[in-house]
């Protein structure tokens, strides 16, 4: 049972570390790949932003080589042309000279003269022959004809930004200041100096909420681990628990048995003892009468303890509670108990005080519980011989009190002893044996009563136990 219970309980731990490895390790994957694929799709669409503005520039310079060459094939040429084609056309707005290397190559080249990319074409000229036209582009033109229209309409959440070579911000599609730069990429040979770069606002990037997202599942998941490890926890209690209970159960029943042979035996031996008319005289045979009579109530108390008991588990245990004096109930428990009480020697001091008034009560019910705790007293007095017996009524309640100077209760026993078939782990408790339920009916039938009981003790001095019942209105 045990090793079955040690076995169980290893493979949900083993079960739970398991799942809280791979929750990890999945949980890391996901946020790697989630990563990646962020930073792909922000390439892609940096990529996507450099090839258009390329595709801009490239577009806006063939317009410009287009109208110049229609000037320049214009009969009416005069230099003039060229100051007008320059105010219409401002994205160059700069003329260079031409290594002579061109020359040879022929053709339409960007090149780089210091930062400024310059653009060379060779053209027809008005006369037929080819003229070279060299051409700087005006950087405030850059920005509004092609970068401004390119990559101002950008939506969502990213921000777009075209940086210099010394990393200098030429243009940004919005106000960088609180963001992050994931990544940059570089253009075609219209811009080689220049690179996009791809922004993420500081709270709403994606890697941040991927981030986010992945603290919380963390947090999920160890808030998960914390519910499983506390219902282990839990479960272990209630199995130790349930298997004390079957343990007290079967302690139960050899406790009841054994408490029942006791008074039986006696009668059996002082009945046999009478039969076979070896009671020597009137005197000794009205004893041995008693001592039957007093064992079969006794005999009476342990059964009905039990069946009452059984009763109150079953929910079936009812009380017929009237206005009723105390104090008869208490004597009638002295008076039985008289006999063995005076046979172990023990002096009951009784204080009743007076004027009581009539209680709420069963009177069975409190005269057993009050037999529980006379019992109790005597079975635990140890070497003491006084026990206290006090009635007196505090408030609106009857207090019935049961003190004795035996063995005593350690403070951290006190409330348990009123659990059912709770009974201190002691040698000099063992040694008398009961059932363990005494206190428990004790309990029940105070608080049926609406009532209560209590208990104050010191280990070695002695008990004094407290039952309270409601005074009739
Ligand atoms: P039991 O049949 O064992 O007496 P009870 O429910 O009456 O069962 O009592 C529970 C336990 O409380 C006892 O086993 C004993 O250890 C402790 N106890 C009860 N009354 C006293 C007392 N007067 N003095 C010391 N211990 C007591």
């Amino acid at each position: 049972m045990n090793r079955a219970r040690l076995f169980t309980f290893g493979a949900v731990i083993a079960a739970t570390a398991v799942l809280a490895v791979l929750g990890y390790v999945s949980l890391r994957q996901w946020q790697a790949s989630a990563e990646l694929l962020f930073r792909e799709q922000a390439r892609d669409m940096a990529a996507m932003a450099a090839e258009k503005v390329e595709m801009a520039i490239l577009k806006t310079e063939e317009e410009c080589l287009s109208s110049l060459q229609a000037i320049l094939m214009d009969p009416a040429f005069r230099p003039e042309s060229i100051e007008a084609w320059s105010r219409k056309n401002p994205l160059f707005d700069r003329l260079r000279e031409i290594p002579q290397g061109f020359w040879e190559r022929g053709g339409r080249r960007h090149f780089l003269v210091g930062d400024q990319v310059v653009l060379a074409a060779v053209i027809p000229g008005p006369s037929g022959a080819p003229v070279l036209a060299a051409m700087g582009r005006s950087e405030a033109a850059v920005k509004d004809l092609v970068l401004a229209k390119t990559l101002g309409g950008l939506e969502g959440p990213s921000l777009l930004a075209v940086l210099d070579r010394a990393d200098n911000q030429v243009y940004a599609s919005r106000p960088v200041d609180r963001a992050r730069r994931v990544l940059t990429v570089g253009f075609g040979e219209a811009l080689p100096t220049w690179r996009v770069a791809l922004y993420q606002p500081d709270g709403i990037s994606p890697i941040g909420s991927v981030r986010r997202q992945a603290m919380l599942f963390t947090a999920a998941f160890a808030l998960l681990l914390v519910v499983i490890v506390l219902g282990l926890g839990a479960t272990y209690r209630v199995v130790r628990r349930e298997s004390e209970m079957a343990r007290l159960k079967s302690d139960f029943v050899a406790n009841v048995s054994h408490d029942l042979k006791t008074p039986l035996s006696l009668i059996r031996m002082f009945g046999e003892t009478l039969e076979l008319g070896r009671a020597p005289d009137e005197a000794t045979r009205r004893e041995y009468y008693a001592v039957i009579t007093r064992e079969s109530e006794r005999l009476t108390r342990l059964i009905d303890n039990v069946l009452d008991f059984s009763r109150i588990e079953g929910g079936r245990r009812r009380y017929d509670i009237a206005p009723h004096p105390v104090e008869p109930l208490v004597h009638d428990v002295l008076e039985a108990f008289r006999y063995p009480l005076a046979q172990r020697g023990f002096k009951v001091d009784v204080a009743m005080a007076p004027d009581l008034p009539e209680a709420l009560v069963d009177p069975e019910a409190v005269k057993q519980a009050v037999a529980n705790l006379v019992d109790n007293a005597i079975k635990y007095s140890g070497e003491g011989r006084r026990i206290a017996v006090a009635v007196r009524s505090e408030g609106d309640r009857v207090a019935i009190e049961v003190a004795d100077e035996g063995i005593g209760i350690a403070p951290g026993e006190a409330e348990r002893i009123f659990e059912k078939f709770y009974r201190i782990g002691r040698s000099e408790t063992q040694a008398s044996r009961g059932s363990g339920v005494g206190l428990a009916l004790v309990k029940h039938i105070a608080e049926a009563h609406g009532g209560r009981v209590k208990v104050e003790s010191r280990p070695g001095e002695g008990s004094r136990f407290t039952l309270y019942v409601p005074v009739a209105a």
